[in-house]
This record gives C-alpha cells, structure tokens and sequence, in this order.
C-alpha cells in the first residue's frame, strides 16, 4: 500500500458497526451518502471472512488473519486471547488507542473472560491503549457507546479511536434484516455520525467504517449468502485545512482537499488532481484481511516490529 506518502501524525477512527450489511448502509445512511455526493467519503463493500460471526471476525478486523488461521472460530470461545493484532503494533511504534466496544473485544485483547465489575474500563496490558469503555450487554444503545467513545476521544486524544456499537446487529437478531427496525438502527447510527464526524475532522481524525458481518432476513448470519457476507467500506478523511492537530500542514495537505482546491472539477476525480495527494484516493483495504494492515500503515506504524 502506499497510504503512507504524506505528512504524519495521523489520527483514525475505525468504526466497527456490528452487523451491518452493506446494502443497509447504503440505502439508509443519508449523511454518509451525502458526504459522497459532495465528493468528501469513499464507499465499496467488502465480502467478510468466513464463518460470518462476530467474535471470529472482531479478531479477523483487528489481527488480519481469517478464522482458520486465527483460530477463533465460534462466538463461544470466551476469555482467549488473539496472540497479536493492531493495537500491540500500535503501541510498538509509541502510538496509542482507545476503545469503546463490546466486551468479547476485552477478552481477545488480554485473555480473560470479561467481569463486567472489575473490567468496565479495564486496560489490557501491553496493547498500548490508554482509554477503554468496554459493554456486555448487546442493547447498550449506540448513543451512549458513541459518547463513551467521545469522551475518550476527548480525554486521551489517541492516534486510533476504536468504536464498535451493536445497534444493527442486535436489531437483525431481534427482527430480521428486512425490518424496520434493522433499518432504523442504520438510521439511528447515521444520524448519531452526522453529530460526530464533523467534531472528529475538526480535531483532525479521519473515519474508516465498517463492519464485521451482515445479517439475513432470517435473524441470523453465519454463512457465506451475499447479505450475510457484504459488509460496507467507507471512508471518510477530514478535509484539508480544516482545523485539526494534524492535517493542517505538510506537502499537499492544503491543496488536495475540498476547501483548497482551486477549479471546481470533482475532487473524487483522483486524476483530476493527480499532482496532489488526496487522502480521498489513497487504496482501500480490499479484503477485510487487509484492514488491520492498512490501519498500521495508514497511522505509519507498518514497519514496526511484530
Ligand atoms: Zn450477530
């Protein structure tokens, strides 16, 4: 990949929307959607690892392994740790996280079976994240895991911001993903970012979104059908020249973007401006195996020790 080519540091948000399929997202993400039509977000689908469950793909999204190599293969295997993953790679290079997420993302990281009365904001040792809010109960609504994530955000500025609400998923399960309810919760969560985003570019973070697995009519997933598998890819970097602890400064940073450019072609046209990096153009990740990857050498920590 060649997302490292301007100027560092770089801070990210990687939201994880548990359950959400790709054409959910689509159709009723209207912020998000308009962040396209502006030119200022990228969107694709990704086609998630098998089997499409969660806690084999939380670790898929974090260490780059699928399941059969990982090892975590059923949402059962409590308390087992993953042996590396993004966030160790993180801390190797001195770049920091936080985490606000569902408790299975505790147990993967310090392999321990989660306590909710001694481990709501524990730190799991050696991973370098500095702020955590973990949640074990699946309808702990996204508003609140949103501003839990927030508050971290603010309180510990880290170089990745990990969020993970259950919205979507939780109502999948409850009445299939045909419902109203299941498009609600996309509704919901689009209406929550459009409230967020704009406070995350202010301060400089850019947001990749994403999902772990879809969701069948059917309440569940778990296999290989297209609406069980395709999971959205968006990707949002904050404008150039907007305020921001980074971003602001370096070769290219405030020419490429929507507020510096001086023409008024498209800027999603990359070879409209070809002479400038655009964080909008950089590769996406292509697999789901590719983004804890592409989050090491987006932040600039690829070449770290493993
Ligand atoms: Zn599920």
């Amino acid at each position: 990949m060649n997302a490292s080519s301007a100027e560092l540091p770089r801070r990210l948000v990687l939201l994880l929307a548990d359950g959400l399929r790709a054409d959910t997202a689509r159709d009723y993400m209207g912020y998000l959607q308009a962040l396209q039509e502006a030119g200022r977000a990228r969107a694709c689908e990704l086609r998630c690892e098998l089997p499409s469950l969660s806690r084999p793909l939380y670790a898929t999204v974090i260490n780059g392994e699928p399941p059969l190599v990982h090892g975590i293969l059923g949402n059962g295997q409590a308390g087992q740790a993953l042996p590396h993953h993004l966030f160790q790679r993180l801390h190797a290079q001195g770049l920091t996280s936080a985490v606000a997420a569902y408790h299975w993302f505790h147990e993967l990281l310090s392999g321990e079976v989660f306590d909710p009365l001694r481990h709501r904001d524990a730190l799991p040792p050696g991973t370098g994240i500095v702020g955590a809010r973990w949640y074990w109960e699946d309808d702990y609504p996204d508003s609140h895991l949103l501003a839990d994530a927030e508050s971290l955000r603010q309180q510990h500025a880290p170089s990745l911001l990990f969020i993970h609400p259950m919205g979507p998923d939780l109502a999948g399960h409850q009445h299939g993903a045909e419902s109203p309810a299941y498009a609600m919760s996309a509704r919901k969560l689009d209406m929550l970012l459009s409230q967020l985003l704009p406070r995350w570019h202010a301060a400089g973070y850019d947001l990749l979104l994403t999902s772990d697995h879809g969701m069948n009519a059917d309440r569940m997933h778990g296999g290989p059908l297209p609406v069980e598998r395709l999971v959205p890819l968006i990707w949002v970097p904050h404008p150039a020249g907007e305020a921001g602890e980074s971003g602001s400064s370096g070769p290219g940073a405030g020419s490429a973007g929507t507020a510096g450019s001086s023409d008024s072609t498209d800027i999603t046209d990359s070879t409209e401006i070809a002479t400038h990096w655009d964080p909008l153009a950089i590769p996406l990740p292509q697999r789901q195996t590719d983004i804890a990857g592409w989050v090491l050498d987006y932040l600039g920590a690829a070449d770290g020790p493993r």
